[in-house]
């Protein structure tokens, strides 16, 4: 099976549930005004040991990366895609690397925004982790494992792992990410 496919049907992931504590950061630091480097990265650190993958280390630096072209029509600029976030993988320097700042007004991105960039990455890493692909791919199995982990670090606190949860919303549809 080549590494499309084999993204493609893995559509579960090793675990069931990750940690409260995992959880407990999630919830909190998307409800807040502003998201640090050192957050984004305790948060990192917890969904990787849940998951059981290696941690990364994690970067929140920079501005998004975008691609422009003029509508024939309006003569406008629009945004034909940009980048939330990158995954480099390097002997000895593997990194996710999310961007700060948008790409056109230069506004610092929302928790939410980071967060969701960080677990798109988290899933590459997972992927070279446990599918041990050479190359991690956008595949409908990929977008689905995303949707699951964001519904388990959504589950209640208190208990229950079995109430159903909202669904994931669906990542930016321009997402794409940079080469390291
Ligand atoms: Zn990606």
């Amino acid at each position: 099976m080549n590494d499309y496919e084999k993204s493609k049907r893995t559509v579960k992931l090793n675990v069931k549930k990750v940690s409260k504590r995992a959880r407990e950061l999630y919830a909190k630091y998307r409800e807040q005004d502003r998201i640090t480097e050192r957050q984004l990265q305790a948060l990192a650190n917890e969904i990787c040991k849940s998951l059981r993958i290696p941690q990364i280390k994690v970067m929140f630096i920079g501005r998004q990366p975008a691609t422009f072209k003029m509508n024939p029509h309006s003569h406008q600029t629009v945004t034909t895609s940009k980048t939330l976030g990158s995954y480099c993988r390097e002997p000895f320097n593997t990194s996710i690397i999310i961007y700060r700042y948008t790409a056109v007004k230069k506004k610092e991105v929302s928790p939410k925004t980071a967060i969701n960039a960080l677990l798109h990455e988290i899933m590459h890493h997972w992927d070279y982790e446990k599918l041990r692909v050479k190359k991690s791919k956008h595949t409908s199995g990929f977008y689905q494992r995303i949707s699951l982990l964001k519904e388990m670090l959504s589950s209640p606190l208190e208990s229950g792992d079995n109430q159903k949860q909202t669904r994931w919303e669906g990542l930016h549809p321009f997402y794409i990410d940079a080469k390291c």
